[in-house]
Formats: structure tokens, C-alpha cells, sequence
């Protein structure tokens, strides 16, 4: 598939749904793809990408960025409380937010002077036991308690099942999003963006149609 397809896609979305051109961002997902094709999307003006393992961005970034000038970093994997700290220097925005524990790590690192990554909650919209997020009805009072800490996150982000019409999903995290006031949507992957877009995504987590399938056997 390619970035130019999935980007051209993105804004047909965007124009098909009434929406302004621009108005969503994509997030090209680089966890576990070899280097080389990560730079040829850098090569290709992509500044956004989104990573899964705190370890495998900090071994890569760095050296992109180096190469390739400021690049905005979404972390968008389940984020271990012990590697928060390390999150909190490398990432600029955090998808998954989705415990307490987690937000009192990156509200003391923000009294410590750091800087706090752009917030989105992550939502378990479909009640899964195994998935991690925050449950619609428990949204309410978990935003209440992250921003008594002072955090103030700026959106909400959703993984549908697997096994599911994703667009429910997406319309549900929606509503939730706007009783909450809160304007961004992390939602929509490779198979379903344009869904998302439709239902008002504003962020997009796009890996393998812009960069091909992920070999995880090549990593470990
Ligand atoms: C890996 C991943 C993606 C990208 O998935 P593709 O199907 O390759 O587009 C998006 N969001 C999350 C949370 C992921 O873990």
C-alpha cells in the first residue's frame, strides 16, 4: 500500500465525511519494522509515528530523530508504571493512559518540572476482560480523579474486538468523548481507518498498510 495511498485515502475520508481537510492526523505505526523502512517514510516527510515497546523506540528514535529533525512520538502500547519515566522523556503523546498508577507516575514527573506528554484515555469499549482500558461507565469518575492530579488529558482512544462491527465502537467512544468535553479520537487502524474517520476520528494508528505485515519472528 504505501504512506502517499494511505494519506490520499485519509483526506477522501475526511472530504467524504464533511470534514476539513487536514483534520486528521496519521499516525504511521513503526513498531517492529525493520529501520529501513521506517526511513524511507521519514525520507517520505512522515513526522508522526506511533511505537508499542518503550524499549524498542528507545533504541530507535533516537537516532532517527537525530537524522531526521523533530518527530512526534505516540506511544500506543500498554504502558508498564516502570517505564513511565522512561515514556514520559521519549514519547510526545501517551494513548494509554488507562489506571491510576499510571497517572499518579506522570503527575509526579510533572511536579519534578517535567515536561507531561499529551493524554489520551484509553476505553475498553467492548467489555473485554483480557483488554486493557478504562470501562465506559467507570469513565466519568476515572477522569474526575486524573484531573484532580492536575493531568489533563485531551482525548479518548479505543481498540475494538477483534470480532466486531468496529464502527459501534467508534460512535460509542464519540459519545462518550463529548459528554466528557474532550475533543480528540485515537481511533481506527489499518483496516478500518476510514470507519474511524467517518465517526470522527482524529488521530489514525495506521502500521501495516503503510509499511507491510510486521515479522516478529526477525525480533526477540
Ligand atoms: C499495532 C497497532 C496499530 C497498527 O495496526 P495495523 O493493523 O498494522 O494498522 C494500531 N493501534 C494499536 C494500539 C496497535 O497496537
Amino acid at each position: 500500500m504505501g504512506l502517499e495511498q494511505i494519506t490520499a485515502r485519509i483526506r477522501a475520508a475526511e472530504a467524504a465525511a464533511g470534514r476539513p481537510e487536514g483534520s486528521v492526523t496519521l499516525i504511521a505505526v513503526s513498531k517492529v519494522q525493520p529501520d529501513e523502512r521506517v526511513a524511507s517514510a521519514l525520507a517520505a516527510g512522515q513526522r508522526v509515528f506511533g511505537e508499542n515497546y518503550v524499549q524498542e523506540a528507545q533504541s530507535k528514535w533516537p537516532a532517527f530523530r537525530e537524522r531526521f529533525g523533530d518527530v512526534k512520538l505516540h506511544m500506543i502500547g500498554p504502558l508498564q508504571s516502570n517505564k513511565a519515566k522512561a515514556a514520559i522523556g521519549l514519547f510526545d503523546v501517551i494513548h494509554t493512559l488507562d489506571r491510576m498508577s499510571l497517572a499518579r507516575k506522570l503527575a509526579n514527573a510533572s511536579e519534578a518540572g517535567g515536561r507531561v506528554p499529551d493524554l489520551f484515555v484509553q476505553v475498553n469499549t467492548g467489555d473485554e476482560p483480557q483488554k486493557a482500558g478504562i470501562l465506559p461507565d467507570e469513565l466519568g469518575g476515572f477522569l474526575e480523579q486524573v484531573r484532580a492530579l492536575g493531568l489533563t488529558p485531551g482525548g479518548l482512544m479505543c481498540i475494538p474486538p477483534e470480532s466486531e462491527d468496529p464502527r459501534r465502537h467508534f460512535r460509542m467512544l464519540r459519545k462518550l468523548a463529548e459528554a466528557e468535553g474532550l475533543r480528540q479520537l485515537s481511533m481506527g487502524m489499518s483496516a478500518d481507518f476510514e470507519d474511524a474517520i467517518a465517526e470522527g476520528a482524529t488521530h489514525v494508528r495506521v502500521g501495516s498498510a503503510i509499511f507491510g505485515a510486521r515479522d516478529y519472528s526477525e525480533k526477540s
